[in-house]
């Protein structure tokens, strides 16, 4: 990355306000900003095909939450012992009351989900009323937020008098900073393998995502993952953080992410497969475990975690996740349909990555993904493991289910034991939707050094450095998204230009 303090000769391209992402947040900037007058362009490091982040590939759901004090109540419990300035809960709470009205107001239809109190994700939480979840259009199908986000900003693209320029494929490389003021007045961008740089009269704005793709970091920050893996975007390698750090900014939230979950990381691709014998809500015929480095049981495999978050000793903490980790299963399971869960319309796999998986998993079990033995000895070598202890932690597992109950950890589905040969192995990986951490910002979306003093003209908004600093509501990260771009792009468009 270039010295920030470099200013460019001569600059390739000027506006008003650079925005780098376009996901959720880069979407609200933009239009906001766009629509007050200003000169705006956006850089996307996907191609146009692959753009919107997470956004695209998320479950379509944001959150418009309705009565101020109660969400100011629920939004402050979510913070738990990870406070958030009241100043900041206050102003989140306002503008996420404000989501549905918004996006109405643009040409959007707003629809809630049908059952409304069951997206309450923590509902003994004080305020907790105030959920109302929302997704854009009469049917609840995959792409249809974000579908209206890119149709919005692509529409003001086409204006002629003052277009919203959209550069796909020009990552943002790195922000330019005035040796004078500190303040951030251009970006370096890359195109077709060549260094650009956007002089940005009013600002910069970060909405480039989070840091799922980049395993350094995720080994450094992410509490107890030696490694992790996402459902979502391939393209959020944590260069807003980068970035940020290189011009001063302090960071926050980036031990926060919304999981783990435990799913199959194959070579080969970039993002997670989700095993439907895992799954919370569903059944498959067979038997199946899940077991730890140790060879050992350390969870109930069908819970339904709070985005990775479970209860414990009166708190939420995440899923341990003692890796490696592998589902162990009988044939009766191999043989009950494919296993990877192609359904859900979510996730990069599913959406974008469009993976055939065969309807008897001999695809997979030929390309070494399922890992298959006659008998627990030899599947224990194969994974190494010691056979005494995963033969040992089956007849334990089987004994229990003689019984018709999961004394360990409670479980309620697929209580089967594991029945005749030949027997099977997945290596599953932690893996997770989103972080939350990154650049720390105010109530005016602006980034701040450690010292708390905004780093002039630079803002943000979405996941990278995002709100939440600990329990998670779902549908919120869209809402933010949301919220804080409506407030970057509404501080940044005010600005008087620097030059
Ligand atoms: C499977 C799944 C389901 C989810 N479901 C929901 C849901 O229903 N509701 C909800 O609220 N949240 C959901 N989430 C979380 C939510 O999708 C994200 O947190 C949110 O969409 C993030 O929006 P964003 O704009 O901050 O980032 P993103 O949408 O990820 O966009 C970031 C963009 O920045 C681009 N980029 C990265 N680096 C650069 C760079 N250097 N220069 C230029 N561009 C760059 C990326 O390509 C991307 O297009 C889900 C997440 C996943 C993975």
């Amino acid at each position: 990355m270039s010295n920030p303090l470099d200013i460019p000769e001569a600059w390739d391209f000027i506006t008003d306000v650079v925005v780098i992402g376009f996901g959720g947040a880069g979407f609200a900037v933009s239009v906001t900003a766009h629509d007050l007058g200003s000169d705006v362009i956006l850089l996307e490091k996907a191609p146009e095909g692959a753009a919107g982040g997470n956004t695209r590939v998320a479950a379509q759901g944001y959150l418009s939450l309705e009565g101020e004090e109660d969400a100011i109540d629920y939004l402050t419990a979510l913070c738990g012992h990870y406070k958030v300035p009241s100043e900041m809960i206050r102003v989140w709470a306002q503008e996420m009351c404000k989501n549905k009205e918004w996006l109405t107001s643009l040409g959007g239809d707003p629809q809630e989900h049908q059952h409304p109190p069951a997206g309450i994700e923590f509902p003994h939480l004080r305020g907790s009323g105030c959920v109302h979840k929302f997704h854009e259009g009469d049917t609840y199908g995959y792409g249809k937020t974000w579908e209206l986000f890119e149709r919005l900003t692509k529409d003001r693209a086409k204006k002629g008098e003052q277009p919203l320029r959209i550069f796909y494929e020009t990552p943002g490389r790195g922000l330019v900073q005035s040796k004078e003021t500190g303040e951030i007045i251009g970006v370096r961008a890359e195109r077709n393998g060549l260094s650009i740089s956007i002089k940005a009269r009013k600002g910069v704005v970060l909405t480039c995502g989070g840091f799922e793709n980049n395993q350094g970091m995720i080994r450094d920050y992410l509490p107890g993952m030696p490694y992790c893996y996402t459902t979502g975007s391939p393209y959020n390698e944590g260069d807003g953080i980068t970035m940020g750090l290189a011009v001063g900014a302090d960071l926050w939230h980036m031990n926060n992410f919304a999981g783990p979950a435990l799913q199959l990381k194959a070579e080969g691709h970039p993002t997670t497969f989700s095993m439907r014998a895992l799954h919370f809500s569903k059944e498959m015929q067979g038997g199946m475990i899940v077991i730890g480095a140790d060879g050992k049981r350390f969870t109930d495999e069908k819970y339904k975690t709070c985005h990775g978050k479970i209860p414990r000793n009166g708190t939420y903490q995440p899923l341990p996740t003692p890796c490696p980790i592998h589902m162990i299963f009988d044939h009766e399971l191999f043989c009950a349909g494919p296993l990877y869960d192609m359904h859900p319309r979510s996730g990069w796999t599913t959406v974008m990555g469009r993976y055939d998986w065969s309807d008897d998993n001999e695809k997979e079990l030929k390309n070494g993904w399922i890992k298959k033995a006659d008998c627990f000895e030899d599947l224990a070598n194969d994974i190494s493991l010691s056979p005494e202890v995963l033969k040992s932690t089956v007849q334990h597992w089987n004994a229990m289910m003689r019984d018709g109950c999961d004394k360990d950890f409670g479980r309620k589905l697929m209580l089967k034991p594991i029945g005749a040969a030949p027997y099977y192995s997945v290596e599953l990986s932690p893996t997770m939707l989103n972080t939350q951490g990154g650049p720390r910002r105010n109530e005016n979306a602006e980034i701040v050094r450690p010292d708390g003093s905004p780093i002039g003209r630079l803002y943000s908004s979405g996941e990278l450095g995002s709100i939440y600093s600990n329990l998670y509501q779902g549908a919120g990260n869209i809402g933010e998204c949301l919220a804080f771009g409506r407030i970057a792009g509404r501080n940044v468009a005010m600005l008087t230009p620097w030059d």
